[in-house]
């Protein structure tokens, strides 16, 4: 048998006897035990001989019964540790593909990155050696345009498909025209709903395999008002929990994202200091952009005595299961993608939850024995307000990178292509003319070569458009960075308790007119001293210097790698990586030539409008313009945030000559007499968007959505 660890693993009991380490052989003598306690063990060899005499196989489980860390592992052991090709299997969630993959590496004890690994966008924890790879959806649909018959994997599983994520929703019709070509391919989908006929029928009558659940009883509590505010109400629930029932019984609260989370964790310890010798709580947060090291703590049994508090996003649904849970609190709220017509784009809702949502959170409690659950929200409100199932993401977010993909795969008849839920024909022919606008498709609707070099990044068309731009002006190496910059998480870190300090080692880094530039200017000084110290003063100066200016180190050497990679790809396009020197009006126009249809007007001293659909907004408080005081009449930002008021945070000032220049199909001066030239284009004569072409770009999207 040519894979050794993988027999390790298969024929544990006889590793154990011999294993001269009997504590490691201990505990993973436990791992092999729970894995023979879960659900989906007791019907391995009907799982495993459906999935071998179906080519694709619909699999329905609740959470926690050991899909998707059982599946692969029996696929694998099965083919005696050498299947053909690998065995691939995706999750909607970064955090849940990473953390999934090193539990099954755990469990097969072998190091993570061999035969079993991981890859997400920009982190590749795979080797020629492995054979059970974890992968983000959308990793596995853009494989498809480097493999499309996927001849790599022998398996693909389809995780967590009653998620409808987007790349899921894609992969199912590209994984349907596959499995008709290629007989030897074997197709999982799972789900942890009871919706799976739909998945099914989608795959002409699959069959579809129930795993029995072992599911306790869950009392549910509603709230009798709705609260003011739901992180309060949360805080107040587990002290409730805490003061009264007695420890272990551990806490799932359900927020919504990284602020509220931290809010909550954050009050959470200030009401625990406030008791006299309460039981002590272990406090954890868990959301995307938490560092690797952390989330893995939430698996961890608390000490002795005390009780576990986990404070998570909806990735604690399904994607992720914790033993232990015996309370559940839900906010009702979760962070939705949602398109926005009034602004033209995608944006982070906070939406309520759907009551299939709150089924499955509630459930959570009842994993181990009988459990409770509390939710922030009345019953009418569950009744009346909440919608029975979620939409999927295909129809309710843009499409721009989706359609570009479809398209470099040679569908260009996108209203052909087979989708379990079609988008809505309006959001595919917005996200054409999006595209349009950036030159990846033309007036036909075909894709461009600019199109082309795009889809080559694992980026948003934007973000490749201003790679494109860097390259095409001269100052593609600081595009690099920037965009590096931008797709890493935050920068600048704010601790509680540090503010002013934070803030005021931020100012030394502002720009004060883009803060595209203030990212570049980081990313140089930082670049600069880790140069330094790896010349031989020490290496920990970096991870000082971080320090020292409130500076997120990890964030830097992400942005690094990810810089290392996009370059690699500009590379192969065949593109010149110049530098633009101290030339810094390059790079802001780079930055417009990709955004310029996110212009925005200043329109009094503190508000802006936004050229294409006139709606207001200002400078997020946190943009290095709004912190040096400095708002320019015209500027193009990178996204926008809403909270109580619309803010645009990413911006960089441009002139309107540029807006004008590059956005000739939308804009064009005001008083048509003047002459481009950017002395002449102050404020004086303003830029608007050019009726005729409005027209033309109306036309467009006509023309388009018939395609
Ligand atoms: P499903 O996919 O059906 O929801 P999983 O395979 O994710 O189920 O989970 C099976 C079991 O493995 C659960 O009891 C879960 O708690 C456990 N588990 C999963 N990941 C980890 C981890 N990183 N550490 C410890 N236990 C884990
Ligand atoms: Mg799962």
């Amino acid at each position: 048998l040519a894979d050794t660890d993988a027999f390790k693993a298969a024929t544990f009991s006889a590793h154990l006897r011999n294993n001269e380490n009997s504590n490691r052989a201990s505990a993973l003598g436990e791992i092999q035990e729970k894995r023979r306690q879960l659900p989906i063990f007791s019907v391995r060899d009907n799982l495993m001989r459906l999935i071998r005499e179906n080519a694709v196989v619909v699999i329905v489980g609740e959470t926690g019964s050991g899909k998707t860390t059982q599946l692969a592992q029996y696929i694998y052991e099965e083919t005696r540790g050498s299947p053909r090709g690998m065995i691939g299997c995706t999750q909607p969630r970064r955090v849940a593909a990473v953390s999934v993959a090193q539990r099954v590496a755990d469990e097969m004890c072998v190091k993570l990155g061999r035969n079993v690994g991981y890859t997400i966008r920009f982190e590749d924890e795979t080797s020629a050696e492995t054979r059970i790879k974890f992968m983000t959806d959308g990793i596995l649909l853009r494989e498809t345009l480097t493999d499309p018959e996927l001849d790599k994997y022998s398996y693909v599983i389809m995780d967590e498909a009653h998620e409808r994520s987007l790349n899921t929703d894609i992969l199912f019709g590209v994984l349907r025209d596959i499995v008709k070509r290629r007989m030897d391919l074997r197709v999982v989908v799972t789900s942890a709903t009871l919706d799976a006929h739909k998945f099914s029928a989608f795959f002409g009558m699959c069959p579809i395999f129930h795993i029995p659940g072992r599911t306790h009883p869950v009392d549910t509590f509603f709230s009798r008002t709705l609260p003011h505010d739901y992180a309060e109400a949360a805080v107040r629930q587990v002290m409730q929990i805490h003061v009264q029932a007695p420890v272990p019984g551990d806490i799932l609260v359900f927020m919504t994202g990284q602020e509220d989370i931290e809010a909550v964790c954050g009050t959470l310890a200030e009401r625990m200091m406030l008791l006299e010798s309460p039981p002590p709580m272990l406090i954890l947060p868990i959301y995307s952009q938490l560092q690797a090291d952390l989330q893995a703590k939430i698996f961890e049994p608390p000490p002795e005595g005390s009780r576990k508090v986990i404070v998570a996003t909806n990735i604690a649904e399904t994607s992720l299961t914790v033993d232990g849970i015996q309370y559940v609190i839900d906010s009702g709220y979760c962070k939705m993608k949602t398109y926005n017509a009034k602004v033209g784009m995608d944006m982070l809702l906070l939406c309520p939850i759907s009551q299939a949502s709150a089924q499955q959170r509630a459930g959570r409690a009842g994993r181990t024995g009988p459990g409770k659950c509390y939710r922030l929200y009345t019953e009418l409100a569950y009744t009346e307000e909440l919608h029975v199932g979620s939409v999927p993401e295909i129809q309710r977010t843009s499409l721009s990178h989706i359609v570009l993909l479809l398209k470099s795969l040679g569908i260009s008849d996108l209203m052909s292509f087979s989708f379990m839920d079609s988008p809505p024909s309006e959001n595919v022919a917005k996200s054409m003319l999006d595209l349009w606008t950036l030159s990846a498709l033309d007036d036909e609707g075909r894709i461009t070569d600019t199109g082309r070099m795009m889809v080559a990044f694992p980026l948003d068309p934007p973000l490749s458009a201003m790679l494109l731009s860097g390259a095409k002006l001269g100052c593609a190496s600081e595009m690099l960075t920037i965009v590096a910059m931008l797709s890493v998480p935050t920068i600048f870190l704010r601790p509680r308790g540090a503010e002013q300090q934070s803030d005021a080692a931020r100012e030394k880094f502002l720009v004060a007119e883009s803060d595209h530039l203030t990212f570049l200017h980081v990313y140089e000084r930082w670049r600069s001293m880790s140069r330094t110290s790896a010349a031989g003063v020490s290496t920990c100066d970096s991870a000082a210097w971080c320090r020292q200016h409130f500076i997120n180190a990890k964030s830097m050497q992400r942005a690094a790698e990810v810089r290392r990679q996009l370059q690699d790809i500009l590379a192969q396009l065949g593109l010149a990586c110049a530098s633009c020197g101290a030339n810094w009006e390059l790079v802001r126009r780079s930055v417009c030539e990709a955004y310029f249809w996110q212009a925005a007007r200043r329109r009094n001293l503190v508000e802006y409008t936004s050229l294409r659909s006139n709606f207001p907004c200002c400078v997020h408080p946190g943009s290095a313009l709004a912190n040096s005081g400095y708002l320019p009449d015209y500027l193009v930002y990178h996204e926008l945030i809403m909270t109580q008021k619309e803010y645009m945070s990413v911006c960089t000032q441009v002139d309107p000559a540029w807006l004008v220049e590059y956005g000739a199909r939308f804009y064009s001066f005001r008083d048509s007499t003047r002459s481009l030239r950017p002395s002449d284009a102050g404020a004086r004569s303003g830029v608007d968007l050019v009726a005729q072409d409005g027209a033309e770009a109306s036309r467009y999207i006509t023309s388009s959505s018939k395609l």
